[in-house]
Parts: structure tokens; sequence; C-alpha cells
């Protein structure tokens, strides 16, 4: 009988293991800055075309590499970083285990450029097969390549997300690891540059001004760093940024213990930004849950959730005499249809609008009074019905890249949602069996009001039912400038003057109005 069983080529190997270490371009950057950094980079260079896709350039000035070893770089468990398994409890790098470059070198054309300082050597490789090994000049450090992601495992290529989708999630992942090593300077797509600098510059060159620092030790665990005023408070964790021994790290535990301390300062849904760096025994969290160590495990989530509570709470018992009294501080809900934007813009900014001749005046509970040539009255929901259902039947306008995927919960036999969510635009993806992620939702539909926009879109009604239903209860207090936006997205609607089902949207206040209600 013939035989079945074969062993798998290295190349199908390497392959299947970049599942695990290379999902996106976020992580392929991730995983290379790193590399930098364990090279001990002072300047590392990022450089993405089509969100990475099509292109991801990392350069650095490190230790680089000699050609022996950089031939032995792109196969699977080659590392210079440890040699047995002792190494690892004494592991100060960020990598170890050797798998990153060959993973990613196997499902992408690859081009490797390194040098010790000498002459250098350039490396090229296809699917993971070196095509071509050629010395070349170069500074001392490493430059690498990656073009055509995924363009040998199509299944793989076509569950990718957009390039805008992609092109934030790489900002993301540079201005994460930025914040954790400000004595290194980092690039992105040459536009900005983050100098090398100290501590509190680089965390306010990149998340702003956070009024409290934080400062906190008890029984080996240190807590420092800043978190923003109450009146920050975002609609989602965005703001968020945790290190664990410098690592940075996603912890719900943590992120809730700061929640707590900041108790009835903030409303409900609302999550304080914050940056901040955590120092425990190494033993005491396992941080390689999963293998791009995104989350930890505490030993004893208890103590930690108490200890951060406590070092926070701490910041508001502070002398600061705005928050000597927490029941008289009850700052507004804040909030917004826009994130702050990101140090690493990687769409260009829009171009400010010269003379608008329209002036926004007030708004009026769910009304807006702008003046143009005359007063003009517009009814927000209205307004705000209008161009959703445009965005979303016609699909006008753009999406914008939700940073943290948004969860929902689905029911049994609802996962078909997924597509038909695609199909009206909002980027969207199954995780796990009940579970859709949403990654990117069009503007005026934000990720606060999602979940109730979506409970109403899957009875199945038609999108102007969904669009007015949803906009008439929607209880949304609009600032001045979301109404005015509102008010300017719609007039590049194609129906200008009436919601989906037909009310008008605004009315012109003349002079001859303001006499009738006057007399
Ligand atoms: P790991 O980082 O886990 O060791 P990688 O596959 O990421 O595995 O890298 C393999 C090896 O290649 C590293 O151990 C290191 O010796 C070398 N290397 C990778 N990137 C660089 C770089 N930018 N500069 C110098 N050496 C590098
Ligand atoms: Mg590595």
């Amino acid at each position: 009988m013939k035989q079945k069983i074969q062993k798998l080529p290295e190349s199908v190997v390497n392959q299947i293991a970049a599942g695990e270490v290379v999902e996106n371009p976020a992580s392929i950057v991730k995983e290379l800055i790193e590399n930098s950094l364990d090279a001990g980079a002072k300047r590392i260079g990022v450089t993405i075309v089509a969100g990475g896709q099509q292109l991801i350039r990392i350069e650095d000035d490190g230790c680089g590499m000699g050609p022996e070893d950089a031939l032995l770089s792109l196969e699977r468990h080659a590392t210079s970083k440890i040699r047995a398994v002792e190494d690892l409890l004494s592991l100060s790098t960020m990598g170890f285990r050797g798998e990153a470059l060959a993973a990613i070198s196997s499902v992408s054309q690859f081009e490797l450029k390194t040098s010790e300082g000498g002459v250098g050597v350039q490396i090229l490789s296809e699917g993971g097969q070196i095509v071509a090994v050629s010395p070349v000049a170069r500074n001392q450090g490493t430059t690498i390549e990656v073009r055509s992601l995924f363009y040998n495992v199509p299944a793989r290529k076509k569950f990718q997300k957009s390039a805008t989708t992609n092109a934030a999630q790489v900002a993301r992942v540079v201005e994460v690891i930025a914040l954790a090593h400000p004595e290194v300077s980092f690039s992105l797509n040459g536009k900005k540059e983050l100098a090398s600098a100290d501590w509190p510059q680089r965390i306010q060159e990149i998340v702003g001004e956070h009024e409290h620092e934080v400062q906190f030790e008890r029984n080996g665990m240190k807590l420092w760093g800043f978190v923003a005023a109450p009146s920050k408070a975002m609609i989602n964790r965005t703001g968020q940024y945790l290190f664990i021994n410098r690592r940075s790290i996603f912890s719900p535990l943590i992120s809730k213990a700061v929640k707590e301390a900041f108790a009835t300062r903030i409303g409900e849904h609302s999550y304080p930004p914050y940056v901040l760096f955590l120092e425990i025994p190494a033993e005491w969290v396992d941080v390689n849950v999963h293998p791009q160590k995104k989350e930890a495990r505490f030993r004893d989530e208890g103590q930690i959730f108490r200890f951060i509570q406590d070092a926070i709470s701490k910041v508001f018992i502070g002398p600061d005499p705005i928050f000597s009294d927490p029941i008289s501080f009850v700052p507004p809900p804040s909030f917004s249809f826009a994130e702050p934007l990101p140090f690493f813009q990687t769409e260009p900014a829009p171009e400010l609008e010269i003379a608008f001749p329209d002036r926004p005046l007030t708004v009026m509970g769910s009304y807006l009074l702008v003046q143009k040539e005359h007063l003009i009255l517009v009814d927000l929901r209205a307004a705000h019905a209008r161009v959703l259902f445009e965005s979303l039947k016609i699909q006008t306008g753009k999406s914008q890249a939700l940073i943290w995927p948004l969860e929902i919960e689905i029911r049994y036999g609802e996962e078909t949602l997924v597509q038909e969510l695609n199909r009206i635009g909002i980027e969207s993806r199954l995780i796990g069996q009940r579970t859709i992620a949403i990654d990117a939702l069009p503007a005026f539909l934000d990720a606060a009001h999602f979940p109730q926009f979506f409970e109403q879109w899957k009875e199945g009604k038609r999108m102007d039912q969904v669009a007015i239903n949803f906009c008439r209860r929607l209880k949304k207090n609009y600032s001045l400038e979301e109404a005015f936006a509102l008010w300017k997205r719609l007039q590049t609607c194609e129906d200008r003057l009436y919601d989906p089902i037909g009310n008008a949207i605004w009315k012109e206040l003349k002079e001859e109005n303001f006499e009738q209600i006057l007399k």
C-alpha cells in the first residue's frame, strides 16, 4: 500500500508557523522593530505602502549581522538570543523564538541588507527560498524589506483588512513601542520623526498632556506614568497604554482597576486615557500566553488589582483642590465622534476648507442654528439619519478604522450577518463562534452607539427605517462641532433636503417668520 504520511517541506512548515507570528502588517512591523531594538538601534525608520501589503521597510542603525549570521537568521529556530532553556529565565531581549524572520520571509518577497560596519550582505528570498546573495555597500545596521505580503498564501491574503485599517494599526504599533523606548528615535513614512527624548517628553509628544503623574511603590511592585483628567475620558480604550516590565500588554484587569479608582468621576461607559508602566518581578506574570505577547496572566490577580487601584486613587486624594470633593465635581460625559489624532497620521490630513460661508451659531437639544444669508434651523436627528442612510446604502464617505476592534456578541445562526455588514460597508469579521469584530465604521456611526444600531439593523427592516429609528432614539448630546460637521457632511449627500422617510431636515428662518412667531 502507498505510504500516506509525509514530512512537510521546510517552506510549508514555515508558512504554517507564520500564521502564529505574522497575522498582519502590524504584527510584522512589531517583530521587526523589536529585532532592531534587540540589535541596539538608536534610530529606526519604518515605511509602509498600501497599509504594508505592498511594502514594509524597517531600517536601523543597530549592530548588523555578518554574512553567515544573515543567512542563518532566515532559518527557523535560529536565534542569537538564547542558547539553552535556562537562558529563558534571564532574558532581557524582546524576541527569542528565532521564528520571526523565517515566518515573515516565507510569506513574502523578502530582502535583507545588513552590515557590521564593513562590506555588507544582501539576501533576496521569495516565499522562503533564498534566490540571491550578494555583497552590498551599507553603513552598520540592517534594512529589511517585505514586499507582496501573503502573495503565496491566497487564503490569508483574502482575509486581510483594508489598507486604512492596516495603516492605523501599524501607526499604533510604532507609537506603542516608541512610548516604551524614548531614547530611540522613530520615524514613520518619513513624515514625522520622534527624536530621542526623555520619558515625559516622549509621552507628551505621542499622547499629549496627561494631567496627573503617578508614582507608587509597594511590596516590590512599582507603578509610574501619567493619567488624564476625568474630563478627557473616552468611549473606548484607545487612549490606554500599559507596559509591564516595558513590554506593551493589554490587560482588561488593569484597565478595570484604573476605572474603579476614577470611581464616579467618569461615566459608566467611559475610559480614562493613561500611559502606565508597571514593574513587577518577572515570575509574578506570564506574558507568553500568546506568541505575540499581548496579554498577561498574573499569579495573583487580586493583589495586582488592589495595587493599581490604590496607586491611581492616590492621585485624586492629593493636594489638588478640584478633586478633594469628588461629589461636587462631576464632569460632563464626553462623547465624541472623532478620536484624538494619533501622532503618526498615516492618511493625509483633510484639507482645511477655505471660506465656508455657513457659520454655526448654537445647538439647542437636537437642533442646530446656522447662519447663512438667513438663519437655518437644522433637525440634527433627521440630518444624522440622512447621512447615515447614504453612507450605508450608497456607501458614500469613508469609513474610519477603529484601533480597537469592537466586539459584538451574536447568537447561534447569526454568523452570516458578517457578510451583510461588509456589504453595507461596515468592515467586520467573525472571531470565534459567537463574536463579530468590527474593524471600521462609517463616520457618524460611532462605536459607542453601534450595538444599539446593530440590534435594530438585524431585525431586517429597510435601511431608511433603520436609519430613522436609530437616530430618533439616539440619546445624544451633539456638540457644536459635531453638529456642524454633520451639517457640512449633509451638503455632500445626494438628497440634502429630506430625511430617508421624507421629512424636511432644515428650514430657513426669515424675518417674516420672526414676525409670525411674535404676533
Ligand atoms: P529572534 O528575534 O527570536 O531571535 P528572529 O527571527 O526575529 O528571531 O531573528 C533571528 C536572528 O536574526 C536574531 O536572533 C538576531 O540575531 C538576528 N537579527 C534579526 N533582526 C536583526 C537586526 N535588525 N539587526 C541585527 N540582527 C538581527
Ligand atoms: Mg525577533
